[in-house]
């Protein structure tokens, strides 16, 4: 399994090299002399605001010239490009909603850094995750939807049309589809940084497999790492889990799995202090956080599995989230407010899957064109073909 959004290496020839992606602009992941091509994203065209035009039949491509249509003006907002936002924009677009897509400054979600993806659906032989979110988006304007490679700064929801502030920019939707998903955590240290796709990791299902017969560590000590841990059993001699305390956050049946795996040696008042190599991981330096003493052990990989933090900082004063900091959704995609849905990761810490996250823009996007209709800001459109 590998379309779990996180890290990972290019082949399994080639464990460790990277990607380099040009995104006309944004910051690009660093080349490590993969063998992936560059893949590029077209620049937006400039447009001016001008006044609304006819729509082209329903479910067909929008030929119109981006001059021809208002660039901060849309029925649907989206907010996030990975598989949820960009699904959800390819069922607006077919609906006519002309929606607009603000992508990020680093567009495409957590698959932009992720290597073979062997189960989303459609791709017997897998796909790389930068080339899966490039169709993605190509699918997306093709039918006419406006993708815009900005962070959003500020979001004010009190009224409607809504209103969205990037890069100095004010947006204004009538409705939104908040679809930022979530990030994986990281120990913040710049060799782990360095060696991300090179030994170093966040995604088991997506790397186990790179690991083959490889002495290697978790570090964590939620469900996620004792998850992972007993994951990479499959493929590693030997998996050491790292946790920086005496007893476990994870639940009991969990931990109780990995004390019972032979192929785990569990390591409690652990932390990770740096990651050794230079080309790729080598060794970790370790610190005993109830002595201080630090020691460097041969370790060939680091999982890191220390949770997510979704992205909601923009919503939070707007949104409901529950105690993990997820947004709450009611009835599939709503929102506390009406005509703001939700959709993929931000709010999902159950499933995070590239697929599952599709699934829910397409949810959101219908979601969103009914409760248009039903403001009567949209004309009930029978010719849509979902
Ligand atoms: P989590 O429960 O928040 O656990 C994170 C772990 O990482 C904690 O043990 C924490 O240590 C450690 N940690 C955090 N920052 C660290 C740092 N800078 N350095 C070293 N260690 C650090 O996250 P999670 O394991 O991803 O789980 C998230 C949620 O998903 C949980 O509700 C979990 O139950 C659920 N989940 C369920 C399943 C399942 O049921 N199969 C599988 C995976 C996840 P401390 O304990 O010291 O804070």
């Amino acid at each position: 399994m590998s379309d779990d959004p996180k890290t990972n290496g290019t082949s399994p020839e080639d464990p460790f090299a990277g990607f380099t992606i040009d995104f006309g602009g944004a910051p690009s992941e660093p080349s490590s002399g993969g063998s992936a091509a560059p893949i590029s994203f077209a620049p937006l065209a400039a447009a001016a605001p001008s006044a609304p035009v006819a729509r082209p039949a329903a479910g067909g491509p929008d030929d119109r010239p981006a001059e021809e249509r208002d660039p901060t003006r849309t029925n649907v907002m989206i907010i996030g490009s990975g598989p949820a936002g960009l699904t959800a924009a390819i069922y607006a677009a077919r609906a006519n909603l002309e929606p607009i897509v603000l992508a990020g400054a680093v567009p495409g979600g957590q698959l932009m850094i992720t290597s073979d993806v062997e189960n989303y659906p459609g791709f017997p032989d897998g796909i790389l995750g930068p080339e899966l979110m490039a169709k993605f988006r190509e699918q997306a304007e093709r039918f006419g939807t406006r993708v815009v490679d900005v962070d959003v700064d500020r979001v004010d929801l009190s009224e409607r049309p809504f209103r969205i502030w990037a890069r100095g920019i004010e947006y204004r939707a009538d409705s939104v589809i908040v679809a930022t998903g979530a990030s994986a955590l990281w120990l913040g240290l710049e060799s782990e940084t360095r060696l991300r796709g090179r030994g170093v990791s966040a995604c088991a299902t997506c790397d186990g497999f790179f690991f083959r017969d490889k002495e290697i560590a978790v570090v964590g000590g939620g469900d996620t790492a004792l998850e992972e841990a007993t994951y990479l059993t499959r493929f590693a001699t030997k998996v050491h889990l790292l946790h920086r305390r005496e007893s476990f956050r994870a639940s009991k049946i969990m931990v109780d799995r990995a004390v019972d795996n032979p192929k785990i040696e569990i390591h409690t008042n652990t932390a990770v202090e740096e990651v050794l190599g230079d080309a790729k991981v080598q060794g970790l330096r370790l610190r005993d956080t109830g002595t201080d003493e630090v020691r460097d052990v041969a370790m060939e990989g680091l999982f890191v599995a220390i949770g997510y933090r979704p992205n909601t900082e923009v919503f939070r004063d707007w949104l409901e989230v529950d105690d993990k900091g997820y947004l709450v959704v009611h009835d599939e995609t709503g929102s506390r407010i009406d005509g703001v849905f939700i959709a993929g990761d931000v709010h999902d810490h159950r499933y995070r899957q590239a697929v599952t996250a599709a699934a829910d823009g397409c949810k959101a996007a219908i979601d969103a064109e009914r409760w248009l209709e039903s403001q009567g800001i949209t004309e009930a459109s029978t010719a849509t073909a979902w």
